[in-house]
């Protein structure tokens, strides 16, 4: 893939203080567009800019498009990393599949990530905590109002400098297990990151957020019984010892840092199961003591305690609402790989400057 460079003649002044989520940009984006016959074509970097669209392009009527989510670390060593991004471009072809959308070349995801974070890299944030968010995105642009697979797509990636999730260290939130409302069910599309899995997440994320808990608990969506997944972020349970998580079913998001957490644990010697957890198993091992943590799993927290749990009139406090052994070992582990403090024994770190 041969990459087209062209730089801003008019670069943006850095965001000063607190960095927050997602609201700045930086100099440049990723840009190529995808045209049946043709396949993916005119790879570029150009100065970031509003984008055009007819009304009729097909992503705003039928949600046809995909998201990825992955960060880059200016490490203690000055360096700038990315963190298993050869995932990311296999979950995009698998959400790919999923949604008609073709194929992209694995190596051509990570290359354009990569030279794009290489070209923006003074862009990445150097105090404790902070890294640069990547965004890549398809969106389906064919002028049309029938429902098909679009034959054009525009693939985009943008880059936002992004704060410390955590202030003030690992902080447990409260969670709310959601018994109304279901996010995805086995053969629809939960396992593929596209927007529209979340715009069905935001009735229940409100009524969660009204009740004063921080995010939302999805249950299996036929028996409405089974702990799936919390919004963006997988879920794990510290039960009797042992490293639980619920398996993958097609309707959970498959996780890097999922698989990131289970690889830990397992070379720390712990047994972990992927398996079906009933929100009932759940209350038996809180109310028996067996209950001794449990974390939500994503790339924007890493790892995200969790010292509440809400199912109907049941509270569950989990550890004394505060931060479990197992989960700050695992922070500190994972994100000290990412900024370059631990030992990359996994070998899932890449360098951005070749
Ligand atoms: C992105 C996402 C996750 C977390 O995946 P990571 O690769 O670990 O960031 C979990 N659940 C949902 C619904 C997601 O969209």
């Amino acid at each position: 893939m041969d990459i087209k460079i062209t730089k801003t003649t008019s670069p943006k002044a850095k965001p000063e203080g607190k960095l927050g989520f997602g609201k700045v940009f930086t100099d440049h984006m990723f840009v190529m567009n995808y045209t049946e016959g043709k396949g993916w074509h005119d790879a570029r970097i150009v100065p970031y800019e509003k984008i055009t669209l007819d009304p009729s392009a097909m992503v705003f009527h039928y949600g046809q498009e995909m998201f990825e989510g992955l960060k880059a670390y200016r490490g203690a060593d000055g360096k700038a990393r990315l963190f298993r991004p050869d995932m990311n471009a296999k979950r995009t072809n698998a959400t790919n599949k999923r949604l008609c959308i073709p194929q992209l070349p694995e190596e051509d995801f990570v290359e354009a990530v990569r030279a794009v974070v290489e070209v923006d890299q003074d862009w990445i944030p150097t105090e404790d905590g902070t890294s640069l968010y990547i965004r890549p995105f398809i969106i389906a642009t064919d002028e049309f109002l029938g429902v098909a697979p679009s034959k054009t797509y525009l693939f985009i990636i943008i880059l936002s400098p992004s704060g410390a999730y955590y202030e003030s260290g690992l902080a447990p939130v409260g969670i709310w297990i959601e018994d109304d409302y279901v996010r995805a069910v086995r053969g629809g599309m939960g396992f593929a990151k596209t927007g529209g899995n979340y715009a069905a997440s935001l009735a229940a994320q409100v009524k969660a957020h009204d009740d004063g808990y921080s995010q939302v608990l999805w249950l299996d969506g036929v028996e409405r019984k089974y702990i799936e997944e919390v919004g963006a972020m997988n879920i794990f349970f510290k039960i009797d010892g042992k490293i639980v998580t619920p398996m993958l079913n097609g309707s959970i998001l498959p996780g890097i840092t999922r698989n990131s957490v289970i690889e830990v644990c397992k070379s720390w010697g712990y047994e972990v199961e992927e398996r079906k957890i009933s929100v009932e198993e759940l209350i038996d091992a809180q109310k028996s003591g067996k209950l001794e943590e449990c974390f939500g799993t994503g790339t924007a927290a890493v790892i995200s305690p969790v010292g509440k749990l809400r199912y109907k009139d049941d509270v569950m406090i989990i550890n004394g609402n505060e931060i479990g052994e197992v989960s700050q070992k695992l922070y500190d582990t994972i994100t000290g790989i990412q900024w370059g403090k631990v030992e990359d024994t996994f070998g899932w770190t890449m360098d951005v400057n070749k």
